[in-house]
Formats: C-alpha cells, sequence, structure tokens
C-alpha cells in the first residue's frame, strides 16, 4: 500500500494512511477479507504513524492529509492523526456520508475511521491543467494537484506532485499500470477506465513517475532504485 510524505511549506503531508493501528488490531471483515485476496502484509509496523516516527517526525507535525478516496486502505489510519486536516474530492466525502452503497466498491467505506471528526477540507472545482489531465491546484508547496480520475470511487482522485527530481504522478487504485497479468475487463471492472489512458501517459511522459497504490515492494526495492531513492530523499 503506497502512502507517500511530502515535505511542503505546511510541515509534512501525508498522501494517504493506509491501514491504522486500529485496523491491525481490530480489523473489519472486509480488511480481513482484504488481507486474503491482496495477500498483503499485515504488520503494524507499517502503519503511517509508525513510518512517520522512523523518519523521524512526531504524529502531531502531520497538519495536514490529503486522500485520494476513502476506502478503509487509503483513510483508517485517519484516527492516528487526529489532529490533521483532511484534503479529499467533494464528491467522495459525500458518498462515503450518504451512507447509501451505489457500487460494490463503496462496502470499503467504513465510517468508524472519521469519528474522531477531523476536519475536511473539499476540492470539486478543477481550476488548473496538468498535462493533459483536468487538475485542482491543491494549496501547498511545492505544486500540487488532484488530478480527478472518477470511477473506481466516485469521488477517486489522482496527486501529481513536484519533486526536484521530477513529477510524481499517484494515480492511486485508477490504474494497475504495473500490473500486466491481470485481464483489462478486471482492471475496468474493478478500478475504473482510467488504466489505459494512465498507460499511454506513461509512454508519453518516461520522466514521470506513475505510482498505484497498490503495487509489490520489489518496485521499489528493485525496478529503480536510484531515481526513487534521490525522490524521497526530497520527499523528505
Ligand atoms: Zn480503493
Amino acid at each position: 500500500m503506497v502512502c507517500l510524505l511530502v515535505e511542503t511549506d505546511q510541515g509534512p503531508v501525508l498522501v494517504d494512511t493506509g491501514l491504522g493501528l486500529d485496523d491491525y488490531s481490530n480489523p473489519t471483515w472486509f480488511t480481513q477479507f482484504f488481507r486474503v485476496i491482496t495477500k498483503m502484509p499485515f504488520d503494524p509496523n507499517e502503519a503511517a504513524i509508525n513510518q512517520v516516527k522512523r523518519l523521524g517526525y512526531k504524529p502531531e507535525d502531520i497538519r495536514h492529509i490529503i486522500l485520494t478516496h476513502m476506502h478503509f486502505d487509503h483513510c483508517s489510519g485517519l484516527p492516528d492523526f487526529p489532529q490533521a486536516k483532511v484534503h479529499v474530492h467533494r464528491r467522495e466525502y459525500e458518498a462515503f456520508t450518504e451512507g447509501k452503497i451505489r457500487q460494490f466498491t463503496e462496502f470499503a467505506y467504513i465510517p468508524r475511521y472519521i469519528a474522531h471528526q477531523p476536519e475536511f477540507v473539499l476540492y470539486d472545482r478543477v481550476d488548473s491543467k496538468w498535462y493533459e489531465f483536468d487538475a485542482i491546484h491543491l494549496p501547498f508547496e511545492p505544486e500540487m494537484y488532484f488530478i480527478p480520475l472518477h470511477g473506481h470511487s466516485r469521488g477517486h482522485c489522482g496527486v501529481a506532485i513536484k519533486t526536484h527530481a521530477g513529477w510524481i504522478f499517484h494515480a492511486a487504485d485508477a490504474g494497475a499500470v504495473y500490473n500486466d497479468e491481470t485481464p483489462a475487463w478486471v482492471i475496468k471492472f474493478v478500478l475504473g477506465p482510467h488504466d489505459p489512458h494512465l498507460r499511454e501517459f506513461m509512454k508519453a511522459h518516461p520522466e514521470i513517475q506513475v505510482l498505484n497504490s497498490h503495487m509489490f515492494l520489489d518496485f521499489f526495492n528493485k525496478k529503480q532504485p536510484a531515481e526513487l531513492v534521490q525522490q524521497s530523499r526530497h520527499l523528505r
């Protein structure tokens, strides 16, 4: 599960929280099911709060969290950072809080992860372009944008982040661009319509580091270690 920590003019900003401590100690049936189908590691040391501490920050240093969407595996760590403002697309917040299941992926909205009533900052107005994508400027330096990629969930967005080593485009659950084994129709059914466009975009822009939320650690360990280490240093 890919979460990013971006050093900004307003302190370190988390992009997605991944699973929180509560989800590790008291997992919902959906988390248990998800563990089985994704074979993901299930170790509380992986929780964002513990990784943030390992990077030398205090949990309360995290004043802002950007969410690509509000499925539990992206936001169940919110209660570990109760002081953080939560930046999310308005359509996603409304889908989460509406309480009506309109597509099967909405079973992954678990209300208890916002029971601590965090302050939300909601976005819905496209005000920019980032390459050919509609974009919503996020109020941080370095330059960051929400890229609306609705489909996997009603208000799902990617996040583009400018680093000294070039742009990172975290496409979250809008595609499976490093997965050539899953049939395209399954990707479309589960992740929405954007995967083919993302693959074309990657070909046209090899200088941009495109990420998905569910990538095997091998990618970071083997595939492009030099670039990613360089980028993550700039991210800190
Ligand atoms: Zn999702």
